[in-house]
């Protein structure tokens, strides 16, 4: 663990309301009990209860949601998550959020976006070594209007913030709508230049979004992709795999988020090991430091003794991660430099 705690690492694959720390979200609870006192049994359900299957960690995410319903609590925890991560060695992150507009707590989705970019701001200012950027996100359960009008804003706020908003993502709860109705406004995202990170596969039988959405809008990397591989033999899904691996689309691994929302058995049985074999490019991630517990250095560790990696290939999986971002060619040649630099004091 130490090893994997000394590293530089990259994280791509983390949502912001599902990233706090206990720390952080404790104090964020403390201040909403006048308010609001239903939420003061939300602690305890996150402690007890946590994620133990998909459908729980979307029931959390509706609590985590009307405690994080301001601009303090989007800022606090924008700003609190980059400082955890900073600590834990990761160098580069992009951290993910359904932009929402809350008239109550006085945002809307354009000031959410701009607080999350704010505390990055104050970040940098601290001269802290992380560099940080943000994909807002589609939320399926939100629908096709609220997805149109995601897109327009991340362009609108890219054009704002240059460098801060290189792409878009797609999750929320996989049960909800047909993927495939999505695809006009990942088109539109990419036509408008920014890069697409899909949640896909996440879950059995939705083999026809996957397919759909892989042959019309291919995303440049792909969340959890945990049934890719694992179709219906004989309807014609094997086209999945040929595009994910011909394409060479880079698959963001959550495996402690897939062991506690059940979409693994056990670290060793996760798909990250399929992929390996092939050495298919992809990049283990937290997907939510707070709701399933586990630093990004625990995620390298729990992937290195499940697979048997040693210390240069735990390194090479960080070092590779920085092509799979979707930042500026640039800003990748001076990640590969740093990481150039602290290679020795790390072995
Ligand atoms: P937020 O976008 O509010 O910052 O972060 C929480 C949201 O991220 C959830 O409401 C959900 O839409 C999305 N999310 C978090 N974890 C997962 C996951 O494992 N799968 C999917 N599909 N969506 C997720």
């Amino acid at each position: 663990l130490r090893f994997c705690q000394d590293i530089p690492k990259v994280e791509l694959h983390a949502h912001l309301n599902s990233s706090f720390s206990r720390k952080t979200f404790q104090h964020l609870l403390d201040r909403k009990a006048e308010t609001k006192p239903e939420v003061k049994d939300f602690k305890v359900y996150l402690e007890d209860g946590e994620a133990e299957s998909l459908k729980t960690a979307f029931r959390l995410f509706k609590m985590i949601h009307q405690v994080c319903d301001d601009e303090y609590s989007i800022y606090k925890l924008t700003y609190d998550i980059i400082h955890d991560f900073a600590a834990d060695n990761v160098k580069y992150l992009e951290i993910r959020s359904t932009p929402k507009d809350i008239p109550q707590g006085g945002l809307t989705r354009k000031s959410y976006l701009q607080t999350m970019i704010k505390a990055i701001k104050e970040c940098e200012a601290e001269n802290l070594d992380i560099m940080v950027k943000i994909l807002p996100s589609i939320d399926r359960q939100r629908g096709l209007e609220v997805a149109e009008i995601t897109v327009k804003l991340a362009k609108e706020i890219a054009q704002e913030f240059p460098g801060y908003v290189p792409g878009i993502d797609f999750s929320g709860d996989p049960q909800f709508l047909d993927g495939s109705d999505f695809i006009p406004f990942f088109k539109q995202a990419k036509a408008d230049g920014l890069k697409l990170a899909l949640h896909l596969s996440e879950i059995p039988n939705i083999e026809a979004e996957t397919l759909e959405i892989l042959k019309q809008s291919l995303p440049d990397r792909i969340g959890h992709g945990t049934y890719l591989h694992q179709f219906k033999p004989g309807e014609g899904y094997e086209e999945i795999l040929d595009i994910v691996k011909t394409k060479q689309i880079p698959l963001e691994h959550c495996l402690t988020s897939n062991l506690k929302s059940e979409t693994t058995e056990s670290f060793e049985a996760h798909h990250f090991g399929y992929w390996y074999a092939l050495k298919h490019p992809q990049v283990v991630c937290t997907d939510g430091r707070g709701v399933f517990l586990c630093e990004l250095s625990d995620e390298y560790a729990n992937t290195a003794k499940a697979f048997n990696l040693n210390k240069e290939e735990l390194w090479d999986l960080s070092y590779r991660a920085i092509d799979y971002t979707f930042t500026s060619e640039m800003e990748k040649e001076k990640l590969k430099n740093e990481w150039s630099k602290l290679k020795n004091s790390c072995f």
